[in-house]
């Protein structure tokens, strides 16, 4: 199987978010056919939508995988299932979310995957540490720094270093 590179976005507003997102990339790392490259630093978003929520720690990472793009996508869910299993609040907050914003080479769509990510270019949260470990990704037409560029970051900050 082909390796291909790869791109995940990261979040999580619920708990230690911070434990959470570095829990998802230890558990990514531990995956066959998948290794873990850049990452990037921490960037908080206020809750958007429904405001009833804290706000989320946001991170992007690069990553090699010979996993086939649904077989991607289940790992990243499994990975989700696995830390939302010490999760007891069944109605809130998400303990992390991981998305697939673009594999090399890949464009589809069917009814569990859509890459690349259909809103990549058009989110903060996404462009802000995407851009920060490859600005000069191009995904269709147009490159990472680019779409920041024309992208409203308003209210995404970094966080002080711990
Ligand atoms: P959100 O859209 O806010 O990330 P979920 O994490 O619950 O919400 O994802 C909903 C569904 O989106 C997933 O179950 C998955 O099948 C589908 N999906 C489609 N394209 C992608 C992608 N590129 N990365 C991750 N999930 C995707
Ligand atoms: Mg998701």
């Amino acid at each position: 199987m082909p390796e291909r590179d790869a791109w995940l976005s990261l979040g999580s507003n619920l708990g230690d978010r911070a434990a959470n997102l570095s829990a998802a990339l230890t558990a990514l790392r531990a995956l066959p056919g998948l290794s873990v490259g850049a990452v990037s630093g921490l960037y908080e978003t206020p809750p958007w939508g429904d405001t009833d929520q804290g706000p989320f720690l946001n991170a992007a990472a690069a990553i090699r995988t010979s996993l086939a793009p649904h077989a991607l996508l289940d790992a990243a869910k499994a990975t989700e299932k696995q830390l939302g299993r010490t999760e007891t609040r069944r109605w809130g907050p998400r303990v992390i979310d991981i998305d697939i914003v673009h594999m090399a080479g890949v464009a589809l769509s069917d009814e569990r995957l859509t890459l690349p990510h259909p809103h990549w270019h058009d989110r903060g949260f996404v462009l802000l540490p995407l851009a920060e470990i490859a600005p000069e990704l191009v995904i269709g037409q147009r490159s990472v720094a680019a779409a920041l560029a024309a992208c409203d970051v308003s209210g995404i900050r970094r966080p002080e270093p711990p």
